[in-house]
């Protein structure tokens, strides 16, 4: 029998096509790689009977990076970034052993269905899944077709049975435009990002951010929010008048009338007015005319319609709403929500989809009555011919959903019944007056009948107090005429609303990017999300907005990367070509950059305003290896060491506190040594702020201390203070915390064990020899002559802290572990994995590092 392998973007749409397609009759197991799932059943495929294997990946399979040595921020030139620099796919998620298990479950299959997401991603994938299963399919007879794609816009039985018997191809076209924007975003967003983080984290000690990332869409999207700031700062307040007029008849209480010249910016001319109509004791009714209008019923929706309304009407962020749908759509509940359509298509079941919401308490009324009239055809909208609008696809409760998904398919539902409804009908009634020679009128709104504001309640027509009958020629009393005085008044922060209608306007971002650049420019501390989620931008916003604008206005201005997507379409349509789009798109960002890097320093006349240069910042801690002269300890994030003198900067670890360790130095550069500490009770290690940013050996990466240094003589290294394999993780190394007593304690070099041990010793040592039983490092401990807990007074003893019987309660890790593992299981692992859990072997360190580096 022959296979047909199956893969769907995510484990949970897997198991939900799987189940619809064997009518609930599929065998699962887990894959190799313990989060995707392979679900089995016999079908029919083609005219043959077959075995089925459904399985997934979880989202993007690879993902684009430049080879090794270009991800280097020191030795590589940023200019490099746009041509020189090589660049590979490696896997997104190395975890997750993706290409292993595909390949696993590919080898020997006949046929292969693509069931990713039916979106340029999803297409994207789709060639990242065969890339990885051809080599080893079964090669077919001759040139029989393998390879197919479903294409479906939601998870319910028609719509899949539909896909599985239309299958077509993958879109190459597609997939490469995908390919195009990775690069052209990692190659451009690079090179800037690097070049101004190195130039400004070197010259500002309270620039308070740890990269100051360019992003050829992210900087733009900034844009928007820094020019409607830029608006209010300048804006200044004209005060102007406005006459008002109370009129009224009989008994009736008094209208306010709107004054026909609206305003004047004058105070003595809206006096004149004043005093005019002041003298004037009646209004004349001029006309009076009553017009039938009508409140149109939405489009349908598409993405950037419910991303608005989510965060404008629910208070969800864009990423969050995003998320949100998702899942509502792998559930089955609504249609793909990443669509631009809002038009449907003239067999889309319309019908049937409003019969599945109508037991639902919230609006079952209005639907029932909409199936008895007949539904209204939706308005004409743009059919982007991706998918059918956002539409709910099944009938749901508010407890089967949670809070948000809720609210979320709520608000969808409303909007797709309001789409089937009639518009919302009221009458409007303008009565014309003057009084003297200064007309006024007034109007009001009268509702006919609601439509779809029944199910939208929020757009209805607010109630107001009826209009006076009367007719041409009549006169009211008047009552008040007064002047007022009021001010322009600013314009507010731009909403998020505000801004993704923008960023559509422009053409820049996409349906699913939009949200993914929103959330950047939020989580890099460009803005901050203020109350009726506006977006305020902080002051590193605005100094790197200006900074770009008075450089280069188009690093800021949306027309670049509008015109670059849209050149990324036609890609995508097949219409130009991938590799000329993008030479061509590298050649304009390449000059731009050298052009920008030529202009920095007026961007940094900028800078210096806002922020408070290095030298100037900090407080002298440690010496410099090269002059010996004191480097400052800049404590603003990202806290650093500055020589003012060699003008270098050296970085830190972070969060945590930052002294001067007894002013030894590293043997290696004659830095002086800092120790860092996370508090009181928590670890601290030493480091050489040299060999922290430079690592000295092959195996050392940036940013470890000596206790990850695997200098083979130092006294402050690894090798001199390490005593055994940690207890909680397998890479790391417990490390005498040297500086802890009296309070002794040895931390884990790689996660957060600490490991609390003889309270009352003057000294710990670690020893030249090493356990017999375990491998780990002796530990010579010299005991407070008072307080010993050694047997006749002894202060002195050497021992193993894990086998020694006379250290057994003396070492909290002790109970520990013998809780976590009991007993005998430590010491299995300690040998059981050889050297490792040795960081020392006394005849031989540099085989000792060896064995437990590699
Ligand atoms: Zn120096
Ligand atoms: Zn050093
Ligand atoms: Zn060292
Ligand atoms: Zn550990
Ligand atoms: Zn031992």
């Amino acid at each position: 029998m022959k296979t047909v392998l199956m893969v769907a973007e995510k484990p949970s749409l897997a198991q939900s096509i799987a189940k619809i397609l064997s009518k609930g009759n599929c065998t699962s197991r887990k894959g190799l790689n313990g989060a995707c799932s392979v679900h089995e059943y016999t079908g029919s495929f083609q005219g043959q009977t077959v075995r089925f294997k459904m399985t997934s990946v979880c989202g993007h399979v690879m993902s684009l990076d430049f080879i090794g040595k270009y991800n280097n921020w020191d030795k590589v030139d940023p200019a490099e970034l746009f041509s020189k620099a090589l660049t590979e796919k490696k896997e997104a998620n190395p975890k997750l052993n993706m290409v292993k298990f595909l390949q696993v479950e590919a080898r020997g299959c006949d046929y292969v269905v693509l069931w990713l997401d039916c979106d340029k991603e999803g297409e994207n994938i789709c060639f990242e899944v065969l890339d990885a299963i051809e080599p080893v399919m079964s090669k077919g007879s001759g040139r029989e077709r393998s390879v197919y794609r479903a294409k479906f816009s939601s998870i319910t039985d028609t719509d899949i049975w539909k896909a599985m018997n239309g299958l077509g191809e993958p879109n190459r076209n597609e997939a490469l435009s995908v390919d195009a924007r990775q690069e052209l975003d990692l190659r451009i967003g690079c090179a800037f990002t690097r070049f101004q983080t190195k130039y400004f984290q070197g010259k500002y000690g309270n620039l308070d951010s740890s990269l100051i990332s360019f992003g050829p869409c992210q900087t733009p999207t900034l844009g928007f929010c820094v020019e409607r700031h830029d608006k209010i700062q300048s804006f200044k307040p004209e005060t102007y008048w406005v006459l008002q007029a109370k009129v009224f008849k009989g008994k009736d209480s008094p209208l306010t009338l709107d004054w026909n010249r609206v305003r004047v910016f004058d105070r003595e001319v809206g006096q004149m007015f004043v005093n005019l109509t002041k003298t004037f004791l009646e209004a004349q009714v001029e006309s009076v005319s009553k017009k039938e209008k009508a409140k149109q019923r939405p489009q349908a929706l598409n993405t950037v319609e419910m991303l608005r309304v989510a965060s404008s009407a629910l208070g969800m962020g864009p990423q969050h709403t995003m998320q949100i749908a998702e899942r509502l759509y792998t559930q089955g509940y609504i249609s793909y929500p990443r669509t631009e359509t809002t038009h449907y298509p003239e067999n889309f079941d319309l019908k049937g989809t409003l019969e599945q919401q109508t037991n639902n308490p919230f609006w079952a009324e209005e639907v029932k009555a909409l199936l008895s009239t007949g539904l209204n055809r939706p308005r004409k909208g743009t059919d982007a011919g991706d998918h059918p609008p956002i539409t709910p696809m099944r009938a749901a409760s508010e407890r089967e959903l949670g809070s948000d998904g809720w609210r979320l398919y709520d608000y969808i539902t409303r909007h797709f019944i309001a789409t089937v409804s009639q518009d919302c009908k009221y009458l409007q009634t303008t009565i014309d007056f003057n009084i003297g020679t200064e007309a006024f009128s007034c109007s009001g709104k009268t509702l006919i009948s609601p439509g779809y504001t029944a199910v939208m309640p929020w757009q209805g027509i607010p109630l107001e107090e009826a209009m006076p009958a009367c007719e041409r020629g009549e006169t009211f009393t008047v009552d008040e005429i007064k002047l007022l005085e009021k001010q322009t008044s600013p314009p507010d922060y731009l909403t998020e609303a505000e801004l993704i209608t923008l960023m559509e306007k422009h053409g820049i971002g996409t349906d699913a990017s939009i949200p993914v650049h929103i959330n950047n420019i939020c989580q890099r501390n460009y803005v901050t999300v203020e109350n009726g989620r506006k977006l305020k931008p902080t002051n590193l916003g605005i100094v790197l907005v200006h900074g770009y604008y008075k450089t280069d206005a188009e690093l800021v201005l949306p027309t670049i990367r509008s015109a670059v997507e849209k050149q990324l379409t036609l890609i995508s349509l097949g219409k130009a070509n991938y590799q000329q789009v993008l030479q061509h798109t590298l050649d304009i960002f390449k000059r731009k950059f050298h052009y920008f890097v030529d202009s920095i320093p007026s961007m940094d006349e900028l800078m210096e305003v806002s922020f408070s240069p290095i030298a100037a910042t900090g407080k002298p801690l440690s010496r410099c290896g090269k002059c010996h002269r004191f480097m400052k300890y800049i404590q603003a994030k990202p806290s650093r060491l500055h020589c003012s003198h060699c003008d270098e900067t050296y970085s830190l670890p972070q969060n945590g506190a930052i002294k001067l360790y007894k002013e030894l130095r590293c043997p290696l550069d004659d830095f002086e040594l800092v120790l860092w500490t996370s508090g009181a009770r928590g670890k601290s290690y030493p480091l050489c702020p040299y060999c922290f940013s430079n690592p000295p050996f092959r195996d050392m990466k940036k940013g470890m201390g000596c206790n990850e240094c695997t200098h083979p003589s130092c006294q402050h290294s690894l090798n001199s203070l390490g005593i055994g394999q940690c207890v909680e993780c397998d890479s790391g190394v417990l490390v005498l915390d040297p500086i802890s007593g009296p309070k002794w304690r040895m931390a884990c070099n790689k996660c957060n064990v600490v490991v609390h041990f003889f309270e009352h010793a003057h000294r710990v040592q670690v020893a030249q020899e090493s356990c017999d039983a375990c491998d780990a490092s002796l530990v010579a401990v010299d005991f407070n002559k008072i307080r010993t807990p050694l047997p006749a007074g002894e202060t002195q003893h050497t021992g193993c802290v894990f086998c020694d019987l006379v250290f057994q309660d003396l070492v909290e890790l002790k109970h520990a572990t013998m809780r976590h593992r009991g007993g005998g299981a430590r010491r299995g692992r300690g040998r059981g994995r050889g050297r490792r859990g040795n960081p020392k072997k006394p005849k031989d360190k540099m085989a000792a590092l060896a064995a437990y580096f590699v």
